[in-house]
């Protein structure tokens, strides 16, 4: 026992440790750019209101999902192939398997990509819906924007949304691999459609989310808040009629709209269960 809790621990802070590199990386680059092209002025990330909440879920998110999506993987594997045993495990995970797996990694990355997208833009969707809102309304409870806002996630919304995207994607047969190298892309892309910049990308609005775009998702549901639910691109918006980025504006005011809304990490985590 005493054992695996040590392993458990040893194991938490290899993940936390991990992501000290990737973070100072990008705190270093989105600092110097909002000061040159801030969509809004203000005061410099590290000062903003919730920097303490934003920090929790910064460190944490990543470990709490590092288990939820191990855990889902065995039971996946379990459920849909009967694979229980841990070698059993190992050697399915360990390469892909089936078709998918037989191709080259590029190949694989760029299904990742598309496939995991359009589950996440429906499951978006789904949790801006009257039953599901409560878990999501902590992504959306920023109300001074910055990249480092990128990891407010509730659990539920993490487990339901991306965690089950990326289990998806390895269950038909994806090779494990494509996340070595789409993982640090990933909270890198994230962190930077979060950023206080004013970059609306031209012509390519349309073929990867920026900045603007996003930050419009993350205001009123009158303005942009219903529509911009895609993560990676924003083709799935126009296609499903959702896309909004009005010429010549830029978005201001986040945040949601209840009064009294917790503005620490625990009480986001509990909130969804108490109110
Ligand atoms: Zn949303
Ligand atoms: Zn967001």
């Amino acid at each position: 026992m005493m054992q695996e809790l040590i392993s458990f621990f040893v194991t938490v802070s290899q993940t936390l440790v991990k992501n000290i590199p990737i973070s100072l990386a990008l705190a270093a680059a989105f600092t110097v750019l909002t000061s040159f092209w801030a969509c809004n002025p203000g005061r410099p990330w590290w000062k903003k209101n919730d920097i303490i909440t934003d920090l929790c879920y910064w460190f944490f998110i990543p470990v709490i999902t590092r288990y939820l999506r191990i855990g889902l993987l065995v039971v996946g594997a379990a459920l849909i192939f009967q694979i229980t045993t841990a070698e059993g495990l190992v050697a399915f995970y360990d390469n892909g398997h089936g078709p998918l797996a037989a191709l080259p990694l590029v190949a694989q990355m760029i299904i990742f990509l598309l496939g995991e997208d359009i589950i996440l833009y429906w499951t978006h969707r789904w949790f801006h819906g009257a039953a599901m809102w409560k878990y999501h309304a902590v992504h959306h409870s920023s109300e001074e924007l910055e990249w480092i806002s990128a990891a407010r996630f509730h659990p539920i919304n993490l487990f339901l949304g991306s965690v089950a995207a990326d289990v998806a994607m390895l269950l038909i047969g994806i090779s494990p691999n494509v996340l070595v190298v789409l993982g640090p892309l990933t909270i890198a892309h994230s962190a930077f459609v979060h950023a206080n910049l004013d970059w609306t990308l031209g012509p390519f609005k349309y073929v990867i989310a920026g900045p603007v775009f996003h930050r419009w998702h993350h205001t009123a549901a009158d303005r942009g808040g219903e529509k911009n639910f895609a993560a990676t691109f924003p083709i799935l918006d126009v296609l499903f009629g959702t896309f909004y980025m009005p010429a010549g504006e830029l978005p201001d005011r986040y945040g949601i709209d209840e009064r009294g809304y917790p503005a620490s990490f625990q009480g986001q985590l509990v909130h969804p269960f108490i109110r």
